[in-house]
């Protein structure tokens, strides 16, 4: 993928009203555009009053104009930044301006994908880009930050190098026989590929923490009309999300609440209670339920405690329903209505009131482990899905080739192998269409 000789513009500031607006242009070549459009002369990275004029010459709006020469400017190319007032006609106006002097309006994410063609970043930190405007949490904001200065790709490049320099190494072993390998050497090997695969494993787990904080968990509530789901998923998100009444079969729609753990989302689905019904509306919702439980990373199974001892046949028909490797927690709710004071320590079993609160921090915890959330403070960089395949494959080959240490043409491929997939997060080995895949999510403007 080449950067296109375009000239791209968008309002780079969310619509509505704010008190300023921008709209941001790269090209090449800018300079007589910035004139035209601020009939003045604009000095890089300096603010300049000016007033934005339509062909006419009739007024747009006054603000703040800026021209960043290329490369040094967020694409690489030559940028200007117009900031006026955060109107949404008013940007609007302006963006039009810039259409009718040749430029086109830009893709989703197409001034970080020029700042990616262009060198400005690698693949992992335009990534981070995103990640940080989408980040709904002070942790994810700090492991993304973290990832866009560049600490991922740099840990990335360090096992990088280490994996060449063994390469390397072996590579110069092959064309010898055997017998004539110092047998140093071969040790000196294995302790490289041992010492490797230690950090590899470390960097895994840094980035398995980021991507929980990105992806966070989606738990299906799932249990009889009337045990409390809705009241439970209210106790969660602190607000009266679902509507909570004592007829049974009132939610008969999923209800999404995404709640904030630690700063790892927790996407909350209420789902209808799962009954015998012949209403087709609630069949409906049944159904839904089920689905919803299909793509859930995790299930509540909520249940009146007073039925504890007395588990019905409902309860039990649900439960063996459900995949047998989803992760389930028995959540027995209205524990204040209960006279026990005591109740068993069991695995995935937690004891609840809705009511009170009584038992819902356990339940916080419960939802974090499952999460796969650690807290170990510092070292998490923001990582997709696409980041940890990698560095699984990377590991796969480093496996490999301990299995293969006399074999020097072996070991030599297999380290090639993890070199690549290392190489495939920072971008140096990325296909056209996984860009498009990755920026195309991005917004406008960015
Ligand atoms: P759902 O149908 O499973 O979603 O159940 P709801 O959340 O709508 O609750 C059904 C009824 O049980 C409502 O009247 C709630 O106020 C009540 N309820 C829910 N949780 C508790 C609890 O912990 N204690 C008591 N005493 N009542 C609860």
């Amino acid at each position: 993928m080449n950067a296109s000789q375009d000239i791209i513009a968008a309002i780079a500031t969310p619509a509505g009203r704010g008190g300023v607006g921008v709209v941001r242009i790269s090209g090449k070549s800018l300079a007589d555009l910035a004139h035209t459009l601020t009939q003045k002369t604009l000095n890089p990275r300096q603010a300049t009053v000016a007033t934005f004029r339509d062909h006419d010459g009739s007024i747009i709006d006054q603000g703040l104009a800026l021209f960043f020469a290329a490369p040094q400017s967020y694409t690489g190319e030559d940028v200007i930044e117009l900031q006026g007032h955060g109107g949404s006609a008013v940007m609007q106006a302006l963006l039009k301006r810039c259409l009718s002097l040749g430029c086109r309006l830009a893709r989703p994410g197409e001034f970080t994908e020029r700042a990616y063609l262009n060198n400005k970043l690698d693949l992992a930190e335009a990534e981070a880009v995103a990640d940080l405007i989408d980040a709904a949490s002070e942790s994810a904001v700090k492991s993304a930050a973290r990832s866009l200065s560049g600490e991922f790709s740099s840990a990335v490049h360090a096992l990088v190098a280490r994996v060449t320099e063994l390469r390397m190494h072996v590579e110069a072993c092959i064309d010898f026989p055997e017998e004539e390998i110092d047998p140093a050497d071969r040790e000196a090997q294995n302790t490289k590929l041992v010492d490797i695969r230690a950090l590899l494993a470390i960097l895994a787990r840094n980035a398995k923490q980021g991507a929980v904080l990105r992806d966070g968990l989606t738990v299906a509530l799932i249990g009889r009309p009337n045990v409390g789901k809705s009241s439970i998923l209210n106790r969660l998100a602190g607000e009266d999300v679902a509507i909570v009444t004592p007829i049974a079969g009132t939610t008969r729609d999923q209800v999404r609440a995404t709640i904030h753990l630690d700063g790892v989302p927790i996407h909350l689905i209420d789902t209808a209670g799962l009954r015998e019904t012949d209403d087709t509306v609630e069949k409906i919702g049944i159904q839904r339920t089920w689905d919803a439980v299909q793509k859930a990373g995790a299930a509540l199974l909520i249940v009146e405690s007073g039925e504890i001892n007395e588990m019905g046949r409902d309860e039990a028909a649900i439960a063996a329903q459900l995949p047998a490797k989803l992760p389930t927690a028995w959540v027995y709710n209205k524990i204040d209505l209960d006279e026990v004071t005591k109740y068993p320590d069991a695995a995935n079993t937690l004891f609840v009131s809705a009511l009170t609160g009584e038992g819902v921090d356990a339940l916080r915890l419960w939802l974090l482990a499952v999460a796969g959330w650690h807290p170990t403070g510092e070292g998490v960089f923001m990582a997709r899905e696409r980041h940890l395949t990698a560095l699984n494959v990377a590991r796969e080959h480093l496996e490999a080739s301990a299995e293969h240490d006399t074999q020097y043409d072996l070991f030599a491929e297999e380290l090639r192998l993890a070199q690549m997939a290392l190489s495939s997060i920072t971008g140096e080995f990325t296909p056209d269409d996984l860009l498009g895949e990755i920026f195309g999510k991005f917004c406008i403007g960015k």
